[in-house]
């Protein structure tokens, strides 16, 4: 079988995964990836068999990112390594893992006509030709061609250096926009490649800017607009208001402290305790994996204060309202506290 027609969207360097586990001498690996990739991944392990001689094992839990690898559910079966697929290492995690973890990130495949003709739309509408570019890991070889092709194109590209958990130059995850922070944008337009609406936000909460957005598969673009960022900051500060509310209402309130390896925040949670028993507010901490509404509304909780993955607060706060909870990040409790002022709202980036 062709690695080829297994993950026919993506690219994945199954040949470094075998040169991995033949240079380690791994005897027996846990094959770890996100939703995307699973149905590819019992026929991924047949070839990896067949190259390596190792045994290949299958996790089937759910994976969200690199910060959720099931390094402990490796060692739990035995296994010498895991193979974490589809994220890049975030290299400010616990290093103390309990079997060695490799990270072979996944890259979807992309038809160039389109992303170029993307690139041309996006280099004839900005405002300024000096075009910072951002993208996720999934996107992260592009960033060299769309530089090429834009300065062709008389721009000139910036690109901001990794923070303490990206992988790659111009890399964002939904938790870190670090690539932003170093960059003198004043003068500049911003552009993400990718899908979805949650990093260019991101972006653009981060620096205060509009943020052009290009879909590199679809060539389509689109922007965050001043507008868009302004509703999302309106219904965040209805959040914080409820959030407000109620702690002066004697709510049963939770900090939440995430379990997953590249999720744990116990400072910052204990730092959120202080705070309310500082201001005298009651609360419990909770500890969680794999955090969902159901779980929080069974405890009775009305408000959540989540240290584990920032965008479960921001992204999915929907799902929770639905069972009558209030989920804030720690920047947001800060705001409600009035330890913080509102025009100086960010999104959770305190890792
Ligand atoms: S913490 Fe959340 S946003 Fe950050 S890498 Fe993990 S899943 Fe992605």
């Amino acid at each position: 079988m062709d690695p080829e027609n297994i993950f026919p969207s993506f690219d994945i360097d199954v040949e470094g995964i075998i040169t991995a586990i033949a240079e380690n001498g791994y005897r027996k690996v846990l094959l770890q990836g996100p939703e995307g990739l699973k149905r590819g991944l019992p026929l991924l392990a047949e070839i990896i068999e067949k190259g390596t001689g190792a045994r290949v094992l299958i996790d089937a839990e759910p994976c969200f990112g690199a910060c959720d690898h099931a390094g402990e559910r490796a060692l739990a079966a035995g296994a010498d390594a895991l193979i974490h697929l589809g994220h890049s290492d975030i290299p400010s995690m616990d290093r103390n893992m309990p079997v060695p973890v490799h990270f072979f990130h996944a890259e979807m495949k992309v038809k160039w006509d389109m992303l170029h003709a993307g690139l041309k739309k996006i280099v004839e509408t900005v405002s300024s030709k000096r075009i910072a570019l951002f993208t996720t890991v999934q996107h992260i070889s592009l960033l060299d061609q769309a530089k090429r092709f834009l300065e062709d194109h008389s721009a000139t590209v910036l690109i901001g250096e990794p923070g303490g958990r990206e992988a790659f130059p111009g890399q964002v995850l939904g938790c870190s926009f670090s690539a932003a922070e170093g960059l003198e944008l004043e003068n500049a337009s911003l552009l993400f490649m990718g899908t979805g609406r949650f990093h260019p936000m991101g972006l653009s909460t981060s620096t205060g800017k509009e943020v052009h957005t290009l879909d590199p598969v679809t060539g389509a673009v689109g922007k965050i607009t001043t507008m868009e960022r302004e509703r999302f900051l309106r219904k965040r500060f209805g959040s914080i208001q409820k959030a407000r509310d109620l702690l002066d209402g004697g709510c049963m309130t939770g900090i939440l402290i995430g379990s997953k390896p590249g999720q744990r925040r116990v400072e910052l949670a204990s730092d959120m305790a202080d705070l309310l028993d500082v201001k005298g507010y009651d609360y419990r901490m909770i500890v969680m994996d794999s955090v969902a509404p159901m779980k929080l509304f069974t405890l009775g909780l009305d408000l959540v204060i989540n240290t584990a993955c920032p965008r479960i607060a921001l992204d999915d706060s929907v799902s929770y309202v639905r069972q009558g909870i209030v989920m804030i990040t720690p920047v947001e409790l800060r705001m409600a506290l009035d330890e913080l002022p509102w025009s100086e709202y960010r999104f959770d980036e305190e890792w």
